[in-house]
């Protein structure tokens, strides 16, 4: 399989390159060249399969020339060993036409180890092969940068230095990275915000000889392996709930669009899927794009929904290159625009394109602890913020027929969000018993001013990897 920019000017890659790459060369981010096709015969063939034996079906035609089928299996079958639950990502029936899917039973108890803990093996396989190690640098405001940690902890060839805000995450995420032990894991805690350590990162993604010196790699969801690695649970799902020959709708709770375009993946490669709902928090760029079609960035509010509080939704650029004929010319140039405007029109064959699939919801505070409450006190259920967001969304599509399940994406143990749960429900979520100890284990990292000579020295002093 090639994977094409959509920005139209870097070369096309095969699946090992563009993994390693992260972003393209001009700025635009990697697709495959032609979404491969399941037939419902191909679909009904993955009823009752394990998860790790689906996710080796679905995943197969996007590997194709990098890894074998054997070997496939084999990464698959050691990321999601290391989930607690045997179905890895079960579902759970609220009432009769919602269900949720939980994603958040790995090791750090959110959705996004489903992706990493794959992505962390690939990068272990594809290095091996070479005589490169590689620098991964990453900002994280929490669950990022613990689920990253824990995908590469003693991996070789691989070297992740994490900056987080000094006093500015929570206990619980803090410590998920910090007790870590592994000599490739660098922590650094940032005097500054944020914002801050975000700078710092694409400051040293923009100085192309200290890219190139340390091999610089991206764990944030730009990276194709992530998004294909999503793609598997949207089949897992459905087939469960009567796919191909019933359709199934999503409600997914979204940050930078690389959840749900997953979910669109698998309905362009022949899953029936219904509707896929693209639910906000008050930050919702995503919303007025996909209602009204105006792209254009507003301020960031804190909200008690952190993974979703962005402005700016990268793989959102995967969808308008899709819908919009693929001409990656065009949408460089329209990519220019938003870049130095913060504002974009959605062309028509883009709001037609995604409108034939994608619906959106914008879900406040009010919605939000609405549906921990229904779900609490109507399924026993108690899902977190995120999760919640997604549900306000699902339970608002009333245009759904009655004979469409709705899946609902649970994307993080309501551990997580303790204070907020119990805001809503009354309720206090108990620590799961594997990250129990969590209080108990010694922290290393090291607290560095936020200035970029600081932590690039800090950086080079440690790195493996040096051309
Ligand atoms: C990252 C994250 C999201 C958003 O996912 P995207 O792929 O960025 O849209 C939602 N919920 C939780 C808990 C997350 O960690």
């Amino acid at each position: 399989m090639k994977y094409l920019s959509t920005r139209g000017s870097a070369p096309a890659l095969d699946f090992e390159q563009v993994t390693l790459a992260g972003l393209a060369s001009d700025g635009g981010l990697y697709v495959p060249e032609s979404w491969p096709q399941f037939s419902a015969d191909d679909i009904r063939g993955l009823a009752g399969l394990s998860y790790v034996e689906t996710a080796v079906r679905v995943m197969l035609p996007f590997v194709s020339g990098s890894l074998s089928e054997e070997e496939l299996r084999e990464l698959c079958t050691a990321a999601y060993g290391r989930f607690s639950h045997d179905a890895v990502t079960p579902l759970v029936q609220l009432n009769h036409q919602h269900w949720m899917l939980e994603l958040f039973h790995g090791p750090t108890l959110a959705f996004k180890d489903v992706a990493l803990q794959l992505l962390g093996l690939l990068f272990e396989k594809f290095l091996a092969r070479r005589d490169d190690a590689i620098t991964i640098v990453g900002a994280t405001s929490g669950d990022t940068g613990s689920a990253a940690i824990d995908a590469v902890a003693g991996r070789e060839k691989v070297d992740i230095f994490m900056l987080h805000p000094h006093g500015r995450v929570s206990d619980v995420q803090r410590r998920q990275m910090t007790t870590v032990r592994a000599p490739n894991v660098h922590n650094i805690a940032i005097d500054g915000s944020f914002d801050d350590a975000q700078a710092l990162v694409k400051a040293m993604f923009n100085d192309a000889e200290f890219r190139a010196r340390y091999n610089l790699s991206a764990v944030n969801s730009i990276n194709w392996a992530r998004l294909m690695a999503q793609v598997v649970y949207y089949f897992y799902a459905a087939v469960r709930l009567g796919a191909p020959e019933r359709a199934v709708a999503f409600s997914v709770p979204t940050g930078n669009f690389g959840d749900v375009f997953a979910g669109y993946v698998a309905a362009k490669m022949g899953l029936p899927v219904a509707r896929l709902i693209v639910a906000t928090n008050v930050n919702d760029i995503l919303h007025r794009a996909l209602s009204q079609g105006d792209y254009s960035q507003g301020k960031v509010v804190p909200t008690a929904t952190p993974s979703m509080d962005i402005q700016v939704s990268s793989n959102f650029e995967r969808l308008l290159f899709d819908v919009g004929g693929r001409d990656g010319l065009a949408l460089a140039e329209q990519m220019r625009g938003f870049e130095t405007t913060k504002k974009m029109r959605l062309t028509n064959a883009q709001r037609e394109g995604a409108s034939a699939l994608f619906t959106s919801h914008r879900v406040d505070a009010d919605g939000m602890n609405l549906a921990m409450r229904w779900a609490y006190e109507g399924a026993g259920q108690v899902v977190d913020p995120h999760s919640a967001v997604g549900l306000a969304a699902a339970l608002a599509a009333r245009d759904l027929p009655a004979d469409v399940p709705v899946v609902t994406l649970a994307t993080a143990h309501a551990a997580k969000f303790r204070d907020a749960v119990e805001r809503a429900t009354g309720v206090r979520p108990s620590m799961p018993a594997r990250i129990g100890s969590l209080f108990d284990r010694e922290e290393a990292y090291v607290r560095l001013p936020g200035t970029y000579e600081a932590v690039t020295a800090h950086i080079a002093g440690l790195a493996t990897a040096k051309q």
